[in-house]
């Protein structure tokens, strides 16, 4: 996430400060609102993205077929294999659901099965409601930096440029367990000869 917005924010991170807090304000607030408004006219419980990803497992779970064993426990065949779901625990034994939070084909086998919908087992993090939530804060609008008030306090001045000697170092600090390579030769272990050899 952090990388994401790094590249968001790529063209103002080398601005002077306050151009780029305002570059990044002004930012977000288009984006919270096109987030917004791109989803106001949807319908659907769970995003667009991830009812797609839904509507191809449901068709692939036509290859299985699920037995009830009691409970929310379901025996699934799925040739070659067969695994166990668990709708109760929200779990099958091939593990992609308890890691996505979205049914797999075998969980939504079961699903078909009990004649209910894939949807309302899809996790909360993927709902629609709880999209609208991330994106229903206000970036508050401000107006141009000729209207701000100044500040009584004394002027806060950038610290003096200090250039340590020599040419600047371009190489980056080695951490001290760091693995080095055995067969190069470490200048303290370097052989000295005479300049008359
Ligand atoms: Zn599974």
């Amino acid at each position: 996430m952090c990388e994401t917005f790094n590249g968001y924010i790529l063209e103002a991170k080398d601005k002077h400060i306050i151009t780029l807090i305002e570059m990044v304000r002004q930012a977000l607030i288009t984006r919270m609102t096109e987030k917004r408004e791109g989803m106001l006219g949807y319908r659907g419980p769970i995003c667009p993205k991830i009812q797609g990803k839904v509507e191809k497992l449901k068709s692939q779970s036509r290859k299985c077929t699920s037995h009830w064993a009691g409970g929310g426990l379901f025996e699934v065949r799925c040739h070659p294999d067969t695994f166990v779901v668990n709708l109760e625990a929200r779990t099958c034994s091939c593990k992609k659901w308890d890691l996505i939070g979205i049914p797999y084909k075998h969980a939504i086998s079961s699903i078909a099965y009990k004649k209910e919908n894939v949807e309302d087992y899809v996790d909360a993090c993927y709902s629609v409601k709880t999209y609208m939530h991330c994106y229903s804060r206000m970036t508050y609008p401000v107006r141009s930096q000729k209207f701000w008030d100044e500040t009584r306090n004394p002027l806060v001045l950038p610290p003096s440029q200090r250039r340590p000697p020599g040419q600047p170092k371009k190489l980056r600090r080695r951490e001290v367990d760091e693995p080095q390579n055995p067969f190069k030769l470490r200048r303290n272990n370097a052989k000295i000869k005479c300049s008359r050899c």
